[in-house]
């Protein structure tokens, strides 16, 4: 009994794609726009499962809308910019669902078949986690005091503020969550919103509907670096929406912005400011926006900013002023002036500020938090009255679990244990960097940022274990408090390993990716050498990239 239990685990939790599929998902897949089709795909593969995962939108944000799609297979080659390969199809290994036999109480076969399955689903996530690099997630927790919680079915349905009539809810815990924001926010209790999100897209979603409501025919303007989801807003919303373009740092324009806010000055303009983007973290200057907007003659009753702080929202306020670090805090603006990094509080013209939960505060499950001012909340809530609470969110029930989750950590670390993991975040994103460096890898790191961008190794099943993120010729590594420094020297050694593996007798052709970095950071053979960065007083030039073939050197701090 127990071999076939065994069998059946192995058989479930191990199972490769059948050759059928296998062969079906070197297929190239048509076109999304001919994907009502009739032959071509094999059963196994639902037209409804692939059309979730299809990209929509032109390059850059997540998707295209040109070129063919292929799922990944774990070694296939990476294809040129458009034609970029999706996720393994999981239809292969998927857990099945089997109906209980009249007898499993008796023999408990079943019981021991599921127990058999989620341990060995544990080994493998013990194994993913260490081997994680590409996602901004902080998977460094003990929430081992909150495990008593797990019995319970906590919702926080309906306002925050406003108690509802179903009385297993967390908004204790909720609400001392959002004041803790209230104060990093420079916001007064009696004058904030907000609520614990399911996650950072929903955010957005609610922040660009506010900013919908509170002004109606307001056009979005959002950085083409922006994450999928404001776009997303916008298709939702019927919106008209203005993409903007950026700098190599992935900041926004700001001087394509005034053009565009400019031409669409008949219309009031909702904004998305970017702390962090997804790809190249980079920090839109919120300042040098205001005063744009200013500039253009939008005055404050004809805008509303709406703040995608995801990742870095919840960093840059805990980067340590007084150290080494202030460097990061420093940026040039376009007139070459040296000024700090753009604070984000209420005390400026903002409507909205989202920020992910389970990205740098490491949340074990999915959540975030969205910050509004209370005088625009009205303009989209209703009451309802079987809750006996008003409905202001974008979700109808809510995890109730989240906030505990939260409140957990925000007491545990505090603002100097914050601190703390930031700094060392920076510390090693720049260690990484010039390791990366060293190896003759094109790599840029931006100032206010712990994700570091590189040249997309070729070798697909490497990217699969470190679970990069890529992107065209980029790939990166966000490095959380999770990351040590060993599990990046690990990386790197690695990644130097399967480059030349790439390469016929492992004579590394460096690929150039000056696009995407610009030519002080690409180390191919034309760029390299090229770094003109200027650094701040003091610091000693680290070069950019190779000069006639010498090795650089460690940064100096
Ligand atoms: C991750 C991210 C989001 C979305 O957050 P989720 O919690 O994954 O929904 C939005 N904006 C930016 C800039 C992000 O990096």
């Amino acid at each position: 009994m127990v071999s076939a239990v065994e069998e059946a685990a192995t058989r479930c939790v191990t199972l490769p794609p059948s050759p059928v599929l296998k062969a079906s998902l070197k297929r190239s897949l048509p076109p999304p726009m001919s994907l009502v089709m009739t032959d071509g795909l094999p059963d196994e593969i639902s037209l409804d499962n692939l059309k979730a995962v299809l990209p929509t939108s032109k390059n850059g944000e997540s998707g295209a809308t040109n070129g063919n799609v292929k799922y990944g297979d774990s070694h296939g080659a990476v294809k040129s910019n458009k034609n970029f390969v999706l996720g393994r199809d999981m239809h292969g290994s998927s857990f099945k669902i089997t109906e209980p036999d009249h007898d499993d109480e008796v023999t408990g076969e079943k019981d021991a078949y599921m127990a058999s399955v989620l341990a060995r689903y544990r080994k493998s996530l013990t194994e993913k986690s260490k081997y994680h690099l590409g996602y901004p997630y902080n998977l460094d927790f003990d929430y081992g005091a909150l495990s008593q919680l797990q019995h319970f079915s906590i919702n926080n349905l309906g306002d925050p503020f406003i108690e509802s009539n179903y009385g297993v809810h967390s908004r204790q815990f909720e609400v001392g969550v959002l004041d803790w924001f209230a104060r990093l926010w420079e916001l007064e209790k009696d004058e904030y919103w907000g609520y614990i999100t399911n996650c950072g897209t929903e955010g957005n979603l609610h922040g660009i509907l506010v900013g919908r409501e509170v002004l109606p025919d307001g056009i979005l303007y959002a950085s083409r670096d922006s994450h999928y989801s404001v776009f997303k807003a916008a298709r939702m919303y019927r919106m008209e929406a203005v993409k903007v373009d950026t700098l190599l740092s992935g900041e926004i324009d700001c001087v394509d912005l005034e053009r565009k806010l400019t031409e669409g000055k008949d219309k009031p303009a909702i904004l998305n400011v970017n702390i962090g983007t997804t790809v190249k973290g980079a920090v839109d200057d919120l300042d040098l926006i205001l005063k744009v907007l200013e500039r253009v003659g939008y005055t404050e009753d004809r805008f509303y900013i709406h703040v995608d702080g995801a990742l870095f929202g919840l960093m840059m306020p805990f980067v340590k002023k007084g150290t080494w670090d202030l460097r990061y805090i420093r940026k040039k603006s376009l007139s070459g002036e040296v000024h700090e990094a753009p604070k984000v509080t209420f005390k400026k013209p903002i409507g909205s500020v989202s920020v992910s939960g389970h990205k740098f505060i490491g949340c074990p499950m999915p959540c975030g938090v969205q910050f509004t001012r209370m005088k625009h909340i009205n303009s989209l809530s209703r009451n309802v009255e079987y809750l006996a609470s008003r409905d202001a969110t974008i979700m109808g029930s809510r995890n109730g679990h989240a906030p505990i989750f939260l409140w957990y950590t925000l007491n545990r670390k505090g603002y100097r244990g914050f601190q703390k993991d930031v700094q060392r975040c920076l510390r090693n994103a720049h260690y990484l960097k010039e390791r990366l460096r060293e190896a003759k890898i094109g790599v840029m790191l931006n100032e206010l940022s712990s994700t570091v961008v590189f040249e997309r190794p070729l070798d697909e099943a490497f990217i699969l274990k470190w679970q990069l993120a890529c992107q065209g010729k980029i790939a990166h590594a966000v490095v959380m408090p999770s990351v040590t420094v060993e599990k990046l020297d690990n990386f790197v050694e690695e990644l130097i390993e399967v480059r030349k593996r790439s390469f016929p007798e492992g004579n590394v052709k460096i690929p150039c990716i000056v696009e995407e970095v610009g030519v002080q950071n690409c180390a191919c053979s034309l760029h390299r050498g090229a770094g003109t960065i200027p650094l701040p007083k003091g610091e000693k030039r680290v070069s950019a990239c190779v000069q006639n073939g010498n090795s650089i050197n460690r940064a100096s701090h």
